[in-house]
């Protein structure tokens, strides 16, 4: 049997309404400041899109760009990545003020209270009880009468985090945190979202997760990303390789 291993690599804006396949219009901008792992810190626009069409059904409905949200959760300042080292650093024993020493190094503007406050979100975002993908994914497709999925995945020493969101409109559906991650655990992870056996019409993945997934494939058998073969017609954007 032949095997296709097909992958979605990077971010596309939405271009069309959902509901009536109508081109979106600009609605209002946002701007946000951003500081990453690197010490970069990035003015990034934020757009909202609204349906052009104004007999839409979803009248009023509201289209963010994701890349923004993917990067650093709503309100905060700092990417997904600083966050998950912080609460790896306290986890190792390290003071608020060491990580704020160690974090000002590399050129983060970031105090000590800052670093608390930060640890305490992340612990909250790993915490946070989400539906099961199961329930989670057919209720996206109530809505939507399609699934689209976006991950993320970050890592830090030996921990990694994996967000999933629903593609339409950004919404966190599943945060699963690895401690001792190794490259198995996270392919093993993403096939049991395939084996639910739901019709997901397109992925897309992070550059850090597609070359894990690139790294799974050349040292061990596993293939993560293996689609159901009935399914197959339906991953409309994803590339294939
Ligand atoms: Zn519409």
């Amino acid at each position: 049997m032949n095997e296709t291993k097909k992958y979605s690599y990077g971010a596309s804006e939405v271009k069309r309404c959902y509901f009536c396949g109508s081109k979106l219009i600009p609605l209002y901008k946002t701007y946000r400041k951003v500081y990453f792992a690197s010490g970069h810190q990035i003015r990034l626009a934020h757009m909202i899109y609204k349906c052009s069409n104004e007999n839409c059904l979803k009248k009023g409905f509201k289209y963010k760009c994701l890349s923004l949200d993917k990067l650093a959760p709503k309100g905060i300042r700092y990417s997904y990545k600083i966050l998950l080292e912080i609460y790896v650093l306290y986890l190792q024993g390290k003071t608020r003020e060491d990580i704020e020493y160690i974090l000002n190094e590399r050129g983060i503007d970031i105090n000590s209270k800052t670093v608390f406050n930060l640890k305490n979100k992340y612990n909250q975002f790993i915490s946070y009880k989400y539906d099961d993908l199961k329930t989670s994914l057919s209720k996206i497709y109530q809505t939507y009468k399609d699934i689209k999925l976006s991950f993320d995945f970050s890592w830090f020493s030996t921990y990694a985090h994996l967000i999933i969101r629903d593609g339409f409109v950004g919404d966190v559906i599943e945060f699963k945190f690895f401690k001792d991650f190794n490259q198995k655990q996270v392919a093993d992870f993403i096939d049991s979202i395939f084996k639910l056996n739901i019709k997901i019409s397109e992925i897309r993945i992070c550059p850090e997760l597609f070359f894990i997934c690139k790294e799974i494939e050349k040292y061990t058998d596993i293939k993560p990303f293996v689609f159901p073969e009935n399914n197959e017609s339906t991953f409309k954007k994803i590339v294939e390789k």
